[in-house]
């Protein structure tokens, strides 16, 4: 029987949303509008809007874009109750990593990104996860080795069991199994995007996760480690993405300009933001068929 999502609360003055952008690179308008939606929605409501910066990919996150995010975000009229930093929350993630570990849903992959790719080309086409190659290794002598974790997935949806989630207001059973045994810690980074986003979500009291339609997918996975953890469920609400002339999610190749470029050739921000709530976008981007 298929367990339903958790109601999360909707009282009022009692939602929590945020937005969390990685800053390795400039934001766009695609960006803008995830962060207007988060905190309109939070606003709406008198509930309180976090910005959390997904800075744990050491080798692509830069300070200097966290300054001008941070400006970009005032620029659009956009207030925040609080900012947090991934970078400076790397013991909770490691604390749901054993926690996961002792239960026996981790296992330490020694593969290097060449023999992932030559991997999942598989003679009858490409396979669409990861084959799971260093799934059953005994591995305790090469733990000195670099080395990520990746969740044993069929065994962890196994132990949760059915699972389900509600985005839209509509209910969505979870089936996180097609993504394989995803990263949860890499190499280079004590936590992967998965577990950093849920084990935040969950500790900063996110009810209600407003994000683009290109996370819906992660969502699966988010609701099973939800579960394995013994996490609240948010609500989640995604969004279509932004499209450029030729139909396909906004890109730079776009020539979309970044909201720094904009801010800096003096345009008002506030007018910007007005004008992308009212759903009007500069020639030739959409939002059809994102
Ligand atoms: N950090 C992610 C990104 O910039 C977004 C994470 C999320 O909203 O869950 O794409």
């Amino acid at each position: 029987m298929m367990t339903s999502a958790e109601s999360p609360r909707q009282v009022p003055g009692e939602i929590v949303t945020r937005f969390a952008p990685s800053p390795t690179g400039r934001l766009h308008l695609g960006h803008a509008v995830s962060a207007i939606r988060a905190h309109d929605f939070a606003r709406a409501d008198g509930g309180r809007f976090l910005l959390r910066i997904e800075d744990i990919d050491g080798t692509r996150s830069r300070p200097e874009h966290v300054e001008t995010i941070l400006a970009d975000l005032a620029w659009l009229g956009l207030t925040w109750d609080e900012l947090s930093f991934q970078s400076q929350r790397l013991a909770l993630y490691e604390a749901a990593l054993a926690e996961l570990r002792t239960i026996g849903l981790l296992y330490p992959c020694f593969c290097t990104r060449a023999e992932i790719a030559e991997a999942m080309t598989a003679p009858h086409g490409p396979v669409a996860a990861y084959p799971g190659t260093c799934r059953g290794l005994d591995a305790a002598h090469r733990l000195h080795e670099p080395h990520a974790w990746r969740l044993d997935m069929a065994r962890a949806v196994a132990r949760a069991g059915p699972l389900a989630f509600i985005d839209g207001g509509e209910v969505h059973p979870a089936t996180p199994l097609v993504q394989g045994d995803v990263v949860l810690a890499r190499k280079d980074a004590p936590a992967s995007y998965h577990l950093a986003v849920t084990v935040d979500d969950a500790a900063q009291g996110v009810t209600d996760v407003v994000r683009g339609r290109d996370l819906f997918e992660a969502t699966h996975v988010h609701r099973l480690l939800q579960a394995l953890l013994g996490l609240p469920t948010p609500a989640y609400h995604h969004h279509a993405l932004l499209a450029g002339p030729d139909g396909t999610r906004l890109a730079k190749r776009h020539g979309a300009p970044a909201l720094a470029a904009m801010r800096e050739a003096g345009e008002d921000g506030r007018a910007v933001a007005d004008a992308l709530r009212a759903g009007c976008l500069p020639a030739g981007f959409s939002t059809a068929n994102a």
